[in-house]
Order: C-alpha cells, then structure tokens, then sequence
C-alpha cells in the first residue's frame, strides 16, 4: 500500500509499504479521508517530538470502510463505514478512574504509538476495538466530515474546560478550523454572544459565516476597547485561546471578568514560556485551565452534535489533496491560506 512515511523530523515522503499485518481483534480500515491537524505539522516539523516514532505513519483524523477483520471484533463487518477516536486509554490510571482519560498516564493513540491515517490502509489495533472507539459513521455524514469528528470533540472537551453555558459572553482568538468549530460550539451551548479576534480577513469572513457575532482585526482595532465596550467594562465570562502565541496569553487574561474562565486551548511551541502577571489571576479570581485531546464520550457527542446539523464541519474543508499530493497539503496547511485541508488516499 502507499503511505507517508515520517523518516525524521521534516523528512517524509509518501511511498510503498507492505500492508499491516492482522492480530486477533484487530480490524483493517480503508482510509477514505484523513484530515491534517495542526498538531500534525508540529510534528513534521520537528516541534512536536513527544510519543512520536521514527519512521512512522501520522494523521489520526479517521474516516474509512472496513476492508478486513481477523477474529472478534464485535458487530465490525467489512463494508462497514465508520470513523475512529484515536486516543485509547490504559482504563487502570487515576485519571482513567477520574475520567479524565484523555490524560491517560499510559495513553496511546492511533497517528502516534500506532501508525496513522495517511495512508491507503490503517491497523485499528484490537484495544481500540474493544475499547469502543470505533464507530459508525451516519449515513448523512461524509467520509470528509467524518474526520472531523476528532478534532470537533477535542473543541467539545474545550468548551466545557472553558465553562460557556446559557447567556455568557465568550472571546475566541484565532479563527482557523479549531477557532470556527468553537463559535459554532458557544453558540449551541448558549452563548449571547461570541466576539473573535483575527488577523487574516479570510478567517475573519469564515467567522462571522459560522455565527461570530463580532469580529475583531487585532491588528488595526483595539481589541481590549472593544471587549470593555460590549461587555459593560467587566470583560468575558469564557476566554478561548486557540492559537499557540505565549506572548499574548498576558494581555488577553485582562479581558476575562472577575470569576471567568481562560482556556489555553491550542498547543504551543517548545514549553510555551511567557511572562504573566500572576495578580490578575489572583485579584480577579479567574480560572486558567488547558485542554489537551478528547475522551470517547467527546468523539461520539460530537459526533451526534455534527450529524444532527447543529455543528457544520462540511464547509471547514477547503482544500482536498492524495497521499501522492502530500507535500503541497502539507506546504498550504503551514501557510495558512485553507481552513481544513483532507488527504483522501
Ligand atoms: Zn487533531
Ligand atoms: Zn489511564
């Protein structure tokens, strides 16, 4: 089969492989679409090295066909159209325990300890089998959609780390696909109002498309001003930061309101060190919190959310490319010229 092969950090190249060999439980899906996450071009370019195997395959936004199956894999037959939560937790951790298995202190994942989805065939190993992270994909949602479901569900964990319920005022800076499911998922949680903040007019119009009720242009307006201004002075009550910029983390905790909450949504690079001061914490009593992937209850909740019609993710994708086109998708995922670009091998 083809795939892309990551061989070293920025050197990958899409080539022939021998097709994965079944275990017992294991399933072989036929890739159909696999989305490009910025996480993704982090590890490409060597920024991001945690739990990355070299050589290996990457891309753990799944959709596909049951091509094969070898022994028990439940209701899986082949033919079956289904989508795949890629993080499979240990079950046994405290924060498996907690439910926080996201932060499984053992967690593997498919694109990462288990090859991934660029390519024309995916072993979904038989943990994540049993585990339930297989799961069908409505008949009203495309494959292209369906790979949207994980990073939807890891927007899905954030919104409630970032505590957006009925009648709050959110702030979301950064409109790139994670940016624009979040105003779709505020809104549907009963936000009153969704002011953005974003540099490039392209993603601006995007965001006032899937329903930003203001959009800001930090570069020209003043951004504090305007959150004052429609918020009577407080500030936010939910903060969502969904671009990787250490610098800016400091300036945006002043326009969260006494008793608020900031998320650190994005990734960002090297450690993400910056300077705060850590008075505004504590006088305004707000709450900083991360979020980091998605649980199965997530992927399969956002699921619905996206079937239902209540969440588009069709209209996020703008580019499509094959595993042989790899590279050029890669080049225009790093310019951010697209909003979400999709390899269908
Ligand atoms: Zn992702
Ligand atoms: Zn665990």
């Amino acid at each position: 089969m083809k795939a892309v092969v990551l061989e070293a950090p920025n050197q990958f190249v899409t080539k022939d492989v021998p097709d994965p060999v079944l275990q017992e439980g294991d399933i072989l899906l036929r890739v159909k679409s696999c989305a490009i996450c910025g996480t993704d071009i982090r590890i490409l370019e060597g920024k991001k090295t945690k739990g990355v195997r070299f050589p290996s395959t990457i891309g753990h936004e799944i959709a596909g066909v049951i091509e094969d199956v070898k022994g028990n894999v439940g209701p899986w037959k082949k033919g079956d159209a289904v989508i795949v939560a890629p993080v499979i937790p240990c079950h046994a951790c405290r924060y498996c325990l907690e439910g926080r298995e996201n932060a499984c202190q053992n967690r593997q994942a498919i694109g990462y300890e288990f090859d991934g989805g660029f390519a024309e065939l995916l072993r979904i190993p038989a943990i994540a089998v049993r585990g339930g992270h297989v799961m069908e994909l409505p008949k009203n949602l495309s494959f292209e959609e369906g790979s949207l479901i994980e990073p939807l569900s890891c927007c899905l964990n954030g919104i409630r780390k970032a505590n957006v319920g009925l009648a709050d005022s959110v702030l979301i800076v950064g409109a790139g696909p994670i940016g624009l499911m979040h105003i779709q998922l505020a809104k549907a949680a009963g936000a009153y109002q969704v002011i953005v903040s974003e540099p490039n007019a392209m993603r601006r119009e995007m965001a006032a498309k899937f329903g930003a009720d203001l959009v800001v242009d930090p570069t020209k307006e003043n951004l504090a001003d305007i959150v004052k201004g429609r918020t009577g002075g407080l500030g936010v009550d939910c903060l969502i930061l969904a671009i990787g910029v250490p610098p800016i983390v400091n300036d945006l905790m002043k326009l969260v309101r006494k008793g608020g909450t900031m998320n650190l949504f994005a990734g960002f690079p090297d450690t993400g060190s910056c300077t705060i001061e850590a008075n505004v914490i504590h006088y305004n009593e707000i709450n900083v919190n991360g979020t980091s992937a998605s649980t199965r209850l997530d992927y399969l909740q956002s699921r619905d959310l996206a079937a239902s019609g209540k969440v588009n993710v069709k209209d996020l994708v703008t580019h499509r490319f094959g595993l042989d086109e790899f590279r050029a998708a890669y080049e225009l995922a790093k310019a951010g010229t697209g909003i979400k670009i999709v390899i269908q091998p």
